[in-house]
């Protein structure tokens, strides 16, 4: 049916690119391109000799005529960008340039956070606004008219967190609700990879977002907190007991805006102590800085050198034992009577990585990618410009994740976060 250019070939990529191949019914022909070709060659290696057609090539995403050329020269129905939110913005232009619909996993953040026109903007949005997470989706709405113009569809965050929990919010509005009051977003990783600090997915992201100031939206607008300020603890299905802390994360932006008359929408990821107190650590002695620095002749920035020191995301997958556990709770009106609902999904580490040899975390945000794919290419999600999933028709997508190693489980009665 299609013919796709994946642009990425790290741990999530190589996920997508796994539940591509198994459905090649919808994925005809792939080519897989990165700025590391060789990591391209080899992922195509262990998968070809099934029924999807693979290439590979090199680009540099950061490079809008580069990815230009690749993709007037392939000719794909679509781009799905698994590279970086760097890269965001320039795959977007690409596309435009190019006529094809376009998606990635995560929403637009400058690598440059010292860039003067990007910070002042940023300090604009930091007042009037009230949060300060360097990502947001901005960037990539201010694109919508340009895509409704070239009848292109362009489908932001489809992984899991961004991603599925958009899908529930809009199952549970289509089928569960008259009207949402509170969404709290629990994001569990129950899994123990064995050293004392890793991250699951690229450290450099991962670490930007977990160091920043908490927020949540309440009445209307944001309410921001110091970094792993609210704390709370929660009983999670098939996992057990767990700290959760609650972070600003980027699909609160845009729940705010569509789902009408929610009042309350919260975010919370687990953390084990011995992670939160390496990363104090390591923000304390300036590692996590993005701000290149001078040693000994030649530029360094701190966070991509931890980078090259911790161990890579997906080298964890065989050694990560447990489950994650990712879902929302919510509470509103039906027929005029109050009512709680929560709907999330149990992932094992262990049957990941014997399927696609992955970890949990890749997979979870893997197999929604493709799935969002699938929806664009099968034309059952398709109106032209910028959109993030709770804008489309949930039901093809949840029906999606149940068959392609995402299931979802639903309780009528779900103990609340206080
Ligand atoms: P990785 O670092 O493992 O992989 C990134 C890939 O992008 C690598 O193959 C890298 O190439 C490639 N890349 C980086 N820069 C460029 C460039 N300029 N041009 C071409 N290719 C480039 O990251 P992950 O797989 O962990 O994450 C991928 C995306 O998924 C990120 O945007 C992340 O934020 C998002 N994500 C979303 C989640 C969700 O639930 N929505 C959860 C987890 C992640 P190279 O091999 O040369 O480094």
């Amino acid at each position: 049916m299609g013919r796709v250019l994946i642009i990425g070939c790290g741990g999530v990529a190589s996920v997508a690119i796994h539940k591509c191949c198994q459905n090649s019914e919808v994925f005809e022909e792939i080519m897989i391109a990165s700025r590391t070709k060789s990591k391209c060659d080899a992922l195509k290696a262990k998968l070809d000799g099934g029924k999807t057609k693979i290439e590979t090539a090199q680009v540099d995403a950061d490079n809008v005529d580069e990815v230009i050329a690749l993709i007037k020269s392939y000719k794909p129905d679509l781009v799905m960008n698994i590279a970086l939110p760097y890269q965001d913005l320039t795959i977007m232009d690409a596309c435009l340039a190019c006529g094809v619909n376009y998606m990635d996993t995560a929403n637009y953040e400058p690598e440059d956070i010292e860039e003067p026109e990007w910070k002042a903007a940023y300090e604009k949005r930091c007042k009037e606004e009230g949060f300060s997470a360097y990502f947001d989706y901005s960037y990539q709405w201010a694109y919508k008219k340009k895509f409704e113009e070239a009848g292109l569809t362009a489908l932001l965050g489809s992984g899991f967190d961004p991603g599925v929990t958009q899908a529930y919010c809009a199952y549970a509005l289509k089928h569960e609700f008259d009207t949402i009051d509170t969404i709290d977003i629990l994001d569990c990783n129950g899994g123990d990879h064995g050293y004392a600090f890793a991250t699951n997915f690229n450290p450099e992201i991962n670490l930007r977002e977990v160091s920043a100031p908490g927020s949540y939206w309440e009445n209307g607008h944001w309410v921001e907190v110091p970094a792993m300020s609210i704390k709370r603890e929660y009983n999670f299905d098939q996992v057990g007991q767990k700290d959760m802390y609650l972070l600003h994360h980027e699909e609160i932006e845009s729940l705010a805006k569509n789902i009408p008359g929610v009042k309350r929408i919260r975010f919370f990821m687990t953390f084990g102590q011995s992670y939160l107190d390496h990363m104090r650590c390591l923000e304390d002695v300036g590692m996590l800085s993005t701000t290149p620095i001078n040693y000994e002749g030649k530029e360094i920035v701190p966070i991509q050198f931890l980078k090259a020191l911790l161990p890579d995301p997906a080298s964890l997958g065989p050694r990560t034992k447990g489950k994650t556990n990712i879902g929302c709770i919510f509470t509103g009106k039906k027929d005029g009577k109050e009512k709680t609902y929560y709907l999330y999904n149990v992932c094992d580490h262990q049957e990941c990585y014997k399927e696609v040899g992955s970890q949990a975390i890749s997979y979870t945000t893997g197999v929604p990618a493709m799935i969002g794919a699938m929806m664009l290419l099968t034309g059952k999600w398709n109106k032209p410009g910028v959109y993030t999933v709770e804008e489309f028709d949930p039901d093809p997508y949840m029906e999606a994740l149940n068959r392609w190693g995402l299931p979802w489980q639903e309780s009528h009665e779900p103990v609340l976060v206080e």
